[in-house]
């Protein structure tokens, strides 16, 4: 099947105007008014598009700009309010919002689930733990913060205050894969792949975040850091990689609407909550529109 791009523009489908008519007007013209007609309109539309592509940017820039000033504000604000908290121990963090809605783990997630674990337990195992050990990659553990407990507690209430946004995608896989098995291995060499399979499917709920991962609940991800994937376990959004650098005990979150990719041009950025977070609690201070 061909598809028609415009000889012009190259766009799939061209509404533009200039190029329809120069197309049609194409039979009446000599090779080299076409080709010197053509040149020129190629050349315009090409530097419009840029200029275009230019003020969206320019665009973006100045709504992040404007969100991350009324997010200072906000965060000045809410810290005036916090008894003890100080501008040296809190951290303001921008996180995005997830999916929102529980829904039952329907039957053709749940058996996707299991049968993907199968696969990659089968795979796994084909190899002894000796092979396993032998194997330099499996050296390599994964990079959550094993010594520092109150940052794990503080990172996983700001995953969980957001919602997993960047959980979407882990859809029936969860990001697990073979490797993420060999790790578990590595760290219980006794552990049979039966037993590892029931424990893996001991911790799926009831409910799940509909249309997202099926570990992913309103409380967080069902799975403990050691059952998840080293994507789960080292992915950090830009926020909250910015916070790492140079992490404090508090953390004030701003939460808006933005998806985990940040805005685009279409966003109308809403602050959805306000959560202060310390190694002990999280707690809302302001629930709502109250960015505006
Ligand atoms: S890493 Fe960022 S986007 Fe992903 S769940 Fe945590 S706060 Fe949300
Ligand atoms: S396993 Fe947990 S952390 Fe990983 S994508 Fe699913 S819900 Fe998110
Ligand atoms: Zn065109």
């Amino acid at each position: 099947m061909s598809t028609y791009e415009c000889e012009i523009c190259g766009a799939k489908f061209c509404n533009n105007v200039q190029c329809k008519m120069l197309i049609k007007q194409k039979s009446t013209m000599s090779s080299f008014s076409y080709k010197t007609h053509f040149g020129q309109l190629e050349g315009e539309l090409r530097e419009n598009h840029a200029r275009l592509e230019e003020q969206k940017v320019a665009l973006r820039e100045e709504k992040l700009r404007k969100f991350l000033n009324k997010c200072e504000d906000l965060f000045e604000d809410a810290l005036s309010k916090i008894e003890g908290a100080s501008v040296t121990d809190t951290s303001l963090v921008t996180i995005p919002t997830g999916l929102p809605e529980m829904a039952p783990i329907d039957d053709s997630l749940y058996s996707n689930y299991v049968s993907h674990l199968k696969d990659i337990l089968d795979t796994a195992f084909s190899k002894s733990i000796l092979e396993i050990i032998e194997e330099p990659q499996n050296a390599v553990s994964s990079s959550s913060f094993d010594d520092q407990d109150w940052l794990n507690d503080i990172l996983e209430k700001l995953c969980t205050t957001c919602k997993g946004g960047c959980c979407r995608s882990g859809s029936h896989k969860a990001y697990l894969n073979e490797g993420s098995i060999n790790r578990i291995r590595m760290h219980n060499q006794m552990i049979t792949k039966k037993e590892l399979l029931d424990y893996y499917i001991s911790h799926i709920r009831a409910d799940h975040i509909q249309g997202a991962c099926i570990n992913q609940t309103n409380t967080g991800c069902s799975l403990p850091r050691e059952l998840r994937s080293d994507t789960c376990n080292d992915h950090f959004c830009a926020s909250l990689t910015n916070y790492i650098r140079k992490p404090t005990k508090n953390v004030i979150a701003i939460q808006s609407n933005c998806s985990p990719l940040g805005l685009t041009n279409g966003d109308f950025v809403d602050i959805v909550d306000i959560v202060f977070i310390d190694e002990e609690s999280s707690r809302t201070l302001t629930h709502g529109k109250s960015g505006e």
